[in-house]
């Protein structure tokens, strides 16, 4: 009997939709539906002619996350038409299996507290590394070169793979390990949460402030139940505290915008 005939695995030329390889007008953009990656959205809407986002699924408890990420992509498109015609698909990958190795308090029922590392008990080991591979796979496939990601190693807080140089580190791997020449964008990385927020009017003025209050979800309990000026969350966790102290300092230095 004839064997079959090897079937390929989908690679560029198989693909529907394909960005153009040659070019670095595109970008993918890891999007959790969280202030920080919304603002790198609106960051890379402004940049590139193409657009893409990717959302990763590891179980974790702020699964309204996961819902916010497709309200924001809806209603940022109404922002700036040019946006609207970059924003492109939108991606979801399944690591639940690395959530069920990496269990902290973002994916189980525990406390937020410092642990005997010195790290916040929602440091999820290798997180980004995890995420940025995955992304990297996912963009060597759709022909995408640039990654972008809202690490920021301002407000600190004790993330090892938020860090600058371990992102470098990463995209060098990246590049030898996959033969290709990414770049791993991180427009947040120097800025204060103050900062972030000012970008965020740089890029889309107070109507993507207002966006990222009432749509973006930031909040670890994925509470929506309060609508606090900053925007929706149960207002003591670390990450509603780092979001409200941010968006204080902004409004008490009179609301600026930061040029992009
Ligand atoms: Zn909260």
């Amino acid at each position: 009997m004839p064997k079959a005939p090897l079937s390929l695995p989908p690679g560029p030329s198989h693909m529907e939709g394909m960005i153009d390889a040659s070019s670095d007008t595109s970008a993918l953009v890891l999007f959790s539906g969280g202030q920080d990656s919304s603002v790198c959205l609106a960051w890379a809407l402004s940049r590139y002619a193409r657009v893409e986002t990717v959302g990763f699924n590891y179980g974790q408890r702020h699964a309204v996350e996961m819902e916010a990420r497709q309200v924001v992509r809806r209603r940022i498109v109404g922002i700036d038409a040019v946006w609207a015609s970059r924003l492109g698909d939108d991606h979801m990958i399944d690591l639940r299996g690395f959530g069920a190795i990496a269990e902290t308090a973002m994916t189980a029922d525990r406390a937020f507290e410092i642990t005997d590392k010195g790290l916040p008990s929602t440091f999820v080991p290798g997180r980004n590394l995890v995420f940025l591979t995955y992304a990297a796979a996912l963009a060597d496939r759709r022909g995408v070169r640039r990654l972008v990601g809202g690490m920021c190693e301002t407000d600190f807080s004790g993330y090892p793979d938020c860090r600058r140089d371990t992102i470098e580190a990463l995209e060098r791997a990246l590049n030898m390990g996959m033969a290709q020449d990414f770049r791993i964008e991180t427009p947040l990385m120097w800025l204060t949460k103050a900062e972030t927020w000012a970008l965020a009017k740089g890029l889309g003025g107070e109507a993507l402030v207002e966006l990222i209050c009432e749509d973006s979800h930031t909040c670890y309990r994925g509470e929506r139940g309060v609508r606090h000026d900053w925007g929706y969350g149960c207002g003591d966790c670390p990450a509603c505290e780092l979001r409200a102290r941010g968006w204080n300092e902004w409004v008490e230095a009179g609301r600026p915008a930061l040029a992009a």
